[in-house]
């Protein structure tokens, strides 16, 4: 599903929505902040490709968290999560190799 970022030109409130096709609440995306109706800031596609690399680093950094703290279990499990909104390869890798770890480590007993 397309993710647009809205920008309210009164305020400058941005806002990240996700847009079903062919729902009218498309056309009437109100600001939050004052009121003002939001425009659509960048194609989805332009934004989709500016922010999966922000995405990608953001859940790297939460998963290699989880992995410090010793969490494979959790840390696979949100990367099994995060692997279907953030479709990157670095992702996918990082999700297989975890899994791959836990079935070993469950093996060993
Ligand atoms: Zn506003």
């Amino acid at each position: 599903m397309p993710i647009y970022e809205y920008i309210c030109l009164k305020c400058g409130y941005l806002r990240e929505l996700i847009i079903v096709p062919g729902l009218a609440y498309d056309k009437n995306i109100v600001c939050p902040n004052c009121g003002e109706r939001m425009k659509k800031k960048v194609s989805p596609f332009a934004y989709k490709a500016d922010r999966t690399a922000e995405r990608e680093r953001n859940i790297m950094k939460l998963a290699t968290d989880y992995l410090k703290d010793g969490k494979v279990k959790d840390a696979a499990r949100f990367l099994n999560m995060a692997k279907e909104y953030v479709k990157t390869d670095t992702i996918k890798r990082a999700s297989d190799a975890l899994n791959t770890k836990l079935s070993e480590s469950q093996q060993k007993g």
